[in-house]
């Protein structure tokens, strides 16, 4: 969503696997229901206000919060 990342002590990238359709909603711990997020986006995207628009295995988009985003589910 915002690309960022918090960079640790050691180089490398922390961000967070978000659950698209969450655990409690019976979601799999699968890759197609994972996104990864920031922290911040992480936890707007638990507890905003979410609505899914379209959804495939190579793509996700949504509205979050009032605003439109597509994100990229394929790990490049
Ligand atoms: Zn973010």
């Amino acid at each position: 969503m915002c690309k960022k990342f918090i960079k640790k002590r050691d180089g490398s990238r922390y961000v967070e696997a978000a659950h698209i359709n969450p655990k409690h909603k019976k979601g799999q711990e699968i890759a197609e229901n994972i996104i990864l997020l920031c922290p911040n986006h992480h936890k707007e995207f638990d507890y905003g206000d979410l609505s899914i628009i379209e959804q495939t295995n190579d793509k996700i988009e949504f509205n979050l919060n009032g605003t439109d985003y597509i994100v990229n589910l394929k790990i490049s």
